[in-house]
């Protein structure tokens, strides 16, 4: 194929589905470099970070592929202080993150909204406006949303998980509803967030024109940013149990996850894509090698260890003993030796949002 060509016009379903295809390494390794030239040219070589909490692993739904889902009573369930919660974003500001990401289990109700939203306001004063803040809560009202934003998040990370309504339906129990979830993207569109969204790579019955009608989705939804990354089985959900390990092959998880991220580049250009630690699950280099197929952004975990392994979403689940620092300090030399730079102290929205909102 030429991918040089592909780049002068516009990309269509036929075109995703066949570079989705590409079987052939050489030919994979291509596509990774010409979507790395499409984000030096849209988004440059820099990486941003965002500090990630992950401050409660309570959650009201039953997702069937999530290690931290409701009825998974072997999960020994925590919730961080507020003091604590803010205290770990002062450090990230600190240590010169420009953003960091609050996110958990799905709660819903007054007083969860009411405590995210002092934690908010809090943060906000005390780094004088300076932390980016976005918020993966799960699914609110709008309300909700409404009161998170004026209290100064400005960015929501909510995955679609799949677009194909009937695939999501064996992912989820039947009240948890794909038009609903849907519904909260486009209300975080029109409150005015910058929106994520994003899937999980390589799904029991998943197949390539699934992930080709996902990459339309998040054009047609004019998304900011995208965090995908490969389905990992826990043994504890039904759908981890139901997977034949066997047949469970790692290696080409992580190829079928850098060729989302690659293609995705390629079609969707200025946005945001992110690096998941997923990806480092399966390859301990999976998160540079996804900043060498075009992602950008990469999130450290900057959760206190000691509740780290109460939040696995999926097993393997890296850095579990490792504090912060230490994360910071092995991935800047990972970032460093790819050639890339790190954007200290900036929020590092995508151009996409920054032209779609005239800022
Ligand atoms: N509760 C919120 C945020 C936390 S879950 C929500 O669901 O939106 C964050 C993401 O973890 C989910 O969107 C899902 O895509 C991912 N995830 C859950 N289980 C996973 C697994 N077994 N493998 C890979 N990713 C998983
Ligand atoms: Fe809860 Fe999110 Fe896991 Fe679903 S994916 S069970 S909403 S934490």
């Amino acid at each position: 194929m030429n991918f040089d060509a592909l780049l002068d016009r516009e990309i269509t379903r036929d075109d995703i589905i066949s570079l989705l295809s590409i079987s052939d390494k050489d030919a994979r390794h291509q596509l990774y470099d010409v979507a790395y030239r499409v984000k030096t040219r849209y988004v440059e070589n820099k990486v941003y970070f965002r500090g990630l909490i992950e401050l409660s692993n309570i959650c009201g739904k039953d997702c069937y592929y999530c290690g931290i889902r409701k009825s998974n009573s072997k999960v020994a369930r925590y919730r961080m202080s507020d003091d604590e919660i803010v205290e770990e974003a002062l450090w990230a500001y600190n240590e010169g993150y420009g953003s960091i990401v609050l996110q958990s289990g799905e709660i819903q109700g007054d007083q969860f909204t009411d405590g995210i939203e002092k934690i908010i306001r809090k943060i906000k004063t005390e780094t004088k406006g300076e932390l980016g803040i976005t918020l993966s809560l799960g699914e609110q009202d709008d309300s909700t949303y409404m009161r998170w934003y004026d209290a100064g998040a400005h960015r929501y990370l909510l995955r679609i998980e799949t677009s194909d309504p009937d695939l999501y339906s064996t992912l989820h129990p039947s009240d948890h509803d794909f038009e609903k979830r849907k519904a909260c993207l486009y209300a975080l569109k029109r409150i005015g967030y910058y929106v994520g969204t994003g899937i999980m790579i390589g799904l029991p019955g998943q197949t390539v024109e699934n992930c080709a009608d996902d990459i339309l989705f998040f054009r047609d939804l004019d998304v900011d940013m995208i965090g995908m990354g490969p389905y990992i089985p826990h043994s504890d959900t039904p759908l981890g149990a139901s997977c034949d390990m066997s047949g469970f092959d790692g290696s080409e998880q992580l190829e079928k996850a850098l060729m989302m991220i690659a293609v995705t580049r390629i079609v969707l250009k200025d946005v945001n894509i992110a690096s998941t630690t997923a990806l480092q699950a399966l390859n301990d280099l999976g998160r540079e090698m996804g900043l060498k197929a075009g992602a950008n952004i990469i999130m450290p975990n900057i959760t206190d260890t000691r509740y780290r392994r109460g939040y696995q979403l999926y097993e393997n689940k890296p850095c579990l003993d490792e504090n912060a620092s230490m994360c910071r300090g092995c991935l800047e030399s990972r970032i460093q030796s790819i050639g890339e730079t790190i954007g200290y102290r900036e929020w590092g929205d995508s151009p996409h949002f920054n032209v779609r909102t005239g800022k």
